[in-house]
């Protein structure tokens, strides 16, 4: 049901400041990695959170989330600790990174793929290593697999594009300090492949239908679509009028 709204109907969503603080670490950790490896210090980290901060400037999402001050700098402060833990799990000055925000796209059948990878650098024996920030929690063990389904995409994209499997790809959770890894392997990729053609053919087969369900579960507290869930009481068919009026309503405000 939200893939129907969100990229079906592509109704517009209410930024939150758990994605919007995501966005600015990872802006922050983008401008870190533009300067040369021996200059990646906390130093110049903070100069690169302070230019990612007064980009926010700028942004409607930012504007949207109508923080005043005091929750405002609560949000800075916080996107900043997140940043000095990054410092705690790695060294960027040791990092061999060739692509930063790096945007792939592959062919597989009718179906264009499309990924932007944090980062993808070389290990010492010249492999490829994609990581990802998170700047949520850690899953526990039940929701291990599942989160690390989204990097071997990442993996399975990098080596449809570049020829190379990457020789691992890691999580790093900047909230906790923890880091999840996973080394790619034959059965990892044909798994992607099973599971993309399955999920294509579950999108058209509901295109055709009509037929959306939703499926309620945790990720329904963060939704932006749960006023017109019928898991909520909610008509989807309102959505369309009323998710755009309600973007315009938070701008006027
Ligand atoms: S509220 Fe939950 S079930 Fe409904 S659309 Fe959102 S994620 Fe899906």
């Amino acid at each position: 049901m939200a893939f129907r709204f969100a990229s079906i109907e592509r109704l517009p969503e209410a930024p939150s400041v758990h994605m919007t603080k995501g966005s600015l670490v990872h802006r922050t950790l983008e401008l870190l990695f533009t300067r040369p490896p021996g200059e990646r210090t906390i130093g110049t980290a903070r100069l690169a959170h302070d230019a990612a901060v007064a980009e926010l400037g700028g942004d409607p999402e930012w504007e949207l989330l109508h923080l005043d001050d005091a929750a405002q700098q609560a949000f800075v402060a916080d996107a900043w600790e997140l940043v000095e833990r990054y410092f705690a799990m790695e060294d960027p000055s040791a990092i061999r990174e060739i692509g930063i925000e790096l945007r792939l796209d592959a062919q597989v059948g009718d179906l264009a793929l499309r990924g932007i990878i944090d980062r993808l650098e070389l290990d010492e024996d010249g492999g490829l290593v994609v990581t990802d920030y998170k700047t949520g929690r850690s899953p526990g063990l039940r929701y291990e697999q599942s989160r690390l389904a989204g990097v071997h995409f990442y993996s399975f994209l990098c080596e449809s594009v570049l020829g190379r499997r990457p020789s691992a790809i890691r999580l790093m959770y900047l909230r906790t300090g923890e880091t999840l890894t996973a080394i790619p392997s034959e059965q990892s990729v044909r798994f992607i492949t099973t599971r993309i053609t399955a999920v294509w053919k579950a999108v058209e087969r509901a295109c055709t239908n009509g037929d959306f369900r939703p499926r309620p579960g945790a990720l329904c507290a963060s939704c932006s679509f749960q006023t017109w869930c019928p898991a909520f009481g909610g008509d989807p068919e309102r959505a369309a009028i009323e998710a755009p009026l309600r973007i315009g309503q938070l701008a006027a405000a």
